[in-house]
């Protein structure tokens, strides 16, 4: 017969045996937090703790205060900061763009550059 190993697979995902069993649970209080969007969280903590002064928002997970309205406003996060034609404008004003053009047409014009369906087989 084989020997069993005391350090199974399945004994490592039991529960430690260090839990206090049957032991009262901790003395708990929910406190409220207000975010700027007005959602209020309630999180609980141990009654011998001090509650922290903000506590991120459940919904929106903006910080939240202890008094209804003082939160700050959060600063809105854009996904995509800035748009390829942002950038683009970024770098170039309107008359650059204008000034850019009139130099690519002048040159197609004077035959710099291929026309676009030059060399293409049908
Ligand atoms: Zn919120």
């Amino acid at each position: 017969m084989r020997r069993r190993s005391s350090m199974r697979g399945n004994r490592l995902t039991l529960a430690s045996n260090q839990v206090d069993r049957g032991s009262p649970p901790v003395a708990r209080r929910v406190v409220d937090y207000w975010c700027a969007a007005d959602h209020r969280s309630s999180p609980a903590f141990a009654t011998d703790i001090d509650v922290p002064e903000e506590w991120p928002c459940r919904v929106c997970g903006a910080p939240a205060v202890l008094q209804r309205g003082a939160a700050p406003a959060a600063s809105r996060q854009r996904i995509f900061p800035r748009t390829p034609y942002e950038f683009l404008m970024m770098r170039r004003t309107v008359e650059d763009g204008e000034r850019v053009l009139a130099e690519a047409i002048a040159a197609m014009h004077k035959g710099d550059y291929p026309h676009p369906g030059a060399g293409r087989r049908p």
